[in-house]
């Protein structure tokens, strides 16, 4: 449980300080996805937004450093459940 939630606090911590790739939709304002051609809130359909390269260079990258501080908190997470 205690892992869960500390994958779950670095997520979004790195979801916080990555690229933005959100939207606000035209007919309600509420942030979306920049590819998203349906807006979930308003079910509007909207245009999508193409994402350039630099930018989907940089959400790979947020990625991968995601799943490094994902697999250093399993791993803390396993030594904090044996030292139990
Ligand atoms: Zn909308």
């Amino acid at each position: 449980m205690f892992a869960v939630f500390l994958i779950v606090k670095v997520a979004n911590s790195a979801r916080a300080k990555g690229p933005v790739t959100t939207r606000a939709c035209p007919y309600c304002q509420q942030s979306i996805s920049k590819a998203a051609t349906k807006c979930p809130y308003c079910c509007s359909a909207v245009k999508a937004e193409k994402i350039g390269p630099a930018e989907e260079a940089e959400l790979t990258k947020g990625l991968k450093s995601l799943k490094e501080k994902v697999g250093n908190v399993a791993k803390t997470a396993k030594k904090a459940v044996k030292i139990k």
